[in-house]
């Protein structure tokens, strides 16, 4: 065994998972450790503001925290993606109520273009054709939502132009976010940058790619070939955020060939209704979960502790809701990259989860997804009747070998009240693991040509030894027997720790 993981004994099993995002404001080892110990289990590094040395630098400080503390972490690339943007101003502009604005498409990067008097009220944007996406009465939304504009005139004339009156006063910051809410942004979903950005992820090894502004599945398609062609071997997995309405149109597609999916609400409250984002999530995260594939609740959720000591009551009851409706994680943001006191917020996080989760009756949800197991998967079945057994047999826990992640993330699916420990000897898979709900993922030496006996003995005396079972303890495991063959899941053995059952079998 070489490496042993969260949860500490001392600390509650925690089911739902946490990202922080690593920034300005906690890109120091101090930090790091801080939100190892609050409970990180994925870091994220967000691309829309970060250069390659400040990437490679947090990577290093992220690698060496988590292999001096021996926890698996994932660490995360989140793309830049296809974000629309007004520019060709360099200080910020104030606009009030009833302006006009004047903004004109253009393929000229923000760089390329002069600066115009900002009294003239004209902009540039790098959506092209404009007028084509708007009609008389649009909506535009400038600055991140925060400001809204009404179409009051298309100019058909090469590149194309719209006027627009705006509807409540506001500050435009440098390149300010734009969307006309709901159009399809005619922008390729990779950008030089993303594709740069993609292929530094896999040779640098990041166990996930977030991919921004996902639209459909072909889009997945897209990066799979792109890392195929960077590395036919890498196992990065892929996260699609869900941000826009041709995603939501596409989901069932998108979360079949994604590896997991971020529930962006940030972007998705600009192109959506944002009273429509409390069903959408709830809808999102069953879904996901029932087709047995990680989901993050993602934006905003501790906002005011950005610079204040505590939260608001309605960020409390957002991270419980999200708890409650089974989500695998849920994500911090701006919180811990850029803010005040990224360790104070990662554990107010923290305790909301734990208390949550203590009022959760797992058993009972457990015999509802049963339903939902996939009658023509054995790997399915199997971890069904583990978390079955686990669950009336009283079992402190449920250990699964998995070379692959498969099996942990089949039985995180029927999200058991009792620890999934989850046995594998590929590094990348036990950081990936850290991000699935209920799993706490362990390292050991590679199993293959060993004895199921023999594995699942020193499995035991390794929980044994690191204090999560005691002698009396009773542990299901699941595994596929014998190990390296790639055989589908097809053991379940109930063993009560101290037996020395194993003993016998020679
Ligand atoms: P972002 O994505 O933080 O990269 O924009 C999340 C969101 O849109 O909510
Ligand atoms: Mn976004």
């Amino acid at each position: 065994m070489i490496q042993v993981s969260t949860p500490s004994v001392t600390q509650t099993f925690r089911r739902t998972k946490m990202i922080c995002t690593i920034g300005p404001a906690s890109e120091n080892p101090d930090c790091i450790r801080g939100l190892i110990r609050e409970g990180m289990n994925v870091a994220r590094i967000n691309f829309s503001h970060c250069k390659y040395d400040e990437a490679l630098a947090r990577l290093k400080m992220l690698r060496e925290a988590r292999a001096e503390l021996g926890v698996p972490l994932a660490i995360m690339l989140d793309t830049k993606g296809p974000e629309v943007r007004m520019f060709g101003y360099s200080r910020p502009v104030l606009l009030a109520q009833g302006d006009t604005l004047y903004i004109e498409s253009t393929d000229r990067q923000p760089d390329q273009v002069a600066e115009l008097p900002p009294e003239d009220r004209r902009f540039y944007t790098n959506l092209p054709r404009i007028n084509k996406l708007c009609r008389i009465g649009s909506r535009v939304l400038l600055q991140d939502g925060f400001i809204e504009a009404e179409v009051t005139q298309l100019h058909e004339a090469f590149p194309g132009a719209v006027s627009v009156r705006v509807l409540n006063e506001g500050r435009l910051k440098d390149k300010a976010h734009l969307a006309v809410p709901g159009a399809d942004y005619p922008i390729p979903f990779m950008s030089d940058k993303d594709r740069a950005d993609i292929r530094f992820a896999v040779e640098n090894n990041f166990e996930y790619i977030a991919l921004s502004f996902v639209r459909t599945a072909r889009d997945i398609g897209d990066v799979r070939e792109l890392i195929k062609s960077v590395d036919p071997a890498s196992g990065i997995r892929l996260i699609a955020k869900i941000e826009d309405k041709q995603a939501l149109a596409n989901i069932y597609d998108i979360i079949r060939d994604s590896d997991g999916i971020m529930i962006a609400r940030g972007d998705l409250g600009i192109e959506v209704p944002i009273e429509e984002l409390p069903g959408l999530q709830k809808n999102i995260i069953k879904r996901c979960y029932l087709a047995g594939k990680p989901v993050i609740v993602a934006t905003q959720m501790l906002e005011s502790m950005t610079d204040k000591p505590y939260p608001t009551r309605a960020e409390v009851t957002d991270i419980a809701n999200a708890v409650l409706e089974l989500t695998s994680a849920v994500m911090l943001s701006g919180e811990t990259a850029n803010g005040a006191h990224p360790e104070r917020v990662a554990n107010m996080m923290g305790r909301i989860i734990d208390r949550t989760e203590a009022g959760i009756d797992y058993r009972t949800l457990a015999r509802i997804t049963h339903d939902y197991v996939e009658r023509d998967n054995i790997t399915n079945i199997m971890a069904y009747s583990s978390v079955d057994t686990a669950h009336d047999w009283n079992a402190k826990a449920i250990a699964v070998v998995t070379a692959s992640g498969i099996g942990a993330r089949a039985l995180s699916k029927f999200r058991p009240i009792i620890p999934i420990y989850a046995f594998t000897h590929h590094e990348q898979v036990c950081h990936q693991m850290a991000l699935n709900w209920g799993v706490a993922p362990f390292l050991i030496e590679n199993p293959d040509g060993q004895r199921f006996s023999d594995a699942a003995k020193r499995i035991m005396d390794l929980l044994k030894k690191k204090g999560f079972m005691a002698n009396g303890d009773k542990l299901v495991f699941m595994a596929s027997s014998p190990f390296g063959k790639g055989r589908p899941t097809n053991t379940m053995r109930c063993e009560v720790v101290g037996d020395n059952a194993f003993h016998d079998e020679t």
